[in-house]
């Protein structure tokens, strides 16, 4: 089956530390391949809670969009149990240089367990199995590098718009028939770099996916319950827009060209 399950949908600091919302990130299924995105923490015990049950070691790969702590926490023993414990060397670790190189968030004796790390850069193409994904840019605006995701598969195409603040045609590189968005932020802030939802209303308005996610919410979202703020922009802007919550399983099927 083709699908995303969504094993968290907090983000930032205080939803993440409280848990008011879970943050094990996103579980992918496409063409036969099992991609992990971002296992923030609690991912581990996200996919063996999940039901079905999650296998990790059915993973072919596991992304780090960024290296903050809510995006990479369980990347370790993701690895680990992806390789049983390593005794089975398999897949390939996706991570912008900086998780990798001066204070590593990927340790140093668990990479040896995988087949490859590859490093994310700007216009970057890359292939998990059958599926390929490309980052188009780099989203300097938060601090760490951070990218979004292009993902494509034999149907299907899904654009991850990763932590960023909003800059100038951040829309023109997120095509994707479904487009899932980072909204930590109801409004503005001009000191916390991330997408509010006015940002995200301009991206789905210029870009007309078939689906619209939001997720990845901080407290101002979450206060403002986002299952209505979404059914609200789907009124308004005439998109198909909902607001992921724990455990949600979008079926690719139903979304492909
Ligand atoms: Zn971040």
């Amino acid at each position: 089956m083709n699908k995303i399950k969504f094993l968290g949908t907090a983000g930032a600091r205080f939803v993440v530390m409280k848990q008011l919302r879970k943050s094990g990130g996103v579980w992918l299924s496409l063409d036969g391949a099992n991609v992990l995105i971002d296992p923030g923490p609690g991912s581990l015990i996200r996919c063996l809670t999940s039901k079905p049950k999650l296998n990790p070691i059915n993973l072919d790969g596991i992304i780090l969009t960024h290296r903050h702590l809510d995006h990479s926490n369980d990347v370790n023993i993701m690895i680990e149990a992806m390789t049983n414990g390593g005794w089975k060397k398999k897949g390939i670790v996706f991570a912008p240089s900086d998780a990798l190189d001066n204070d590593p968030v990927i340790l140093e004796y668990i990479r040896k367990y995988v087949d490859k790390i590859e490093v994310l850069k700007e216009k970057g193409k890359y292939k998990i199995k059958n599926i390929s994904f490309s980052t188009p840019i780099k989203h300097v605006h938060h601090g760490v590098e951070s990218y979004g995701l292009n993902i494509s598969g034999k149907k299907s195409s899904i654009s991850i718009i990763a932590d960023t603040n909003y800059f100038k045609d951040i829309e023109k590189h997120y095509k994707g028939d479904i487009l899932i968005i980072n909204v930590v932020r109801l409004e503005k802030s001009p000191t916390i770099e991330h997408l509010c939802l006015e940002d995200a209303e301009k991206i789905i308005k210029e870009n007309k996916p078939k689906l619209a996610i939001l997720t990845h919410f901080g407290m101002t979202m979450i206060k403002a319950k986002p299952w209505e703020l979404a059914e609200k922009l789907s009124k308004k802007i005439g998109v198909k827009v909902i607001a992921a919550s724990d455990g949600m399983e979008i079926d690719l099927n139903e979304y492909c060209q």
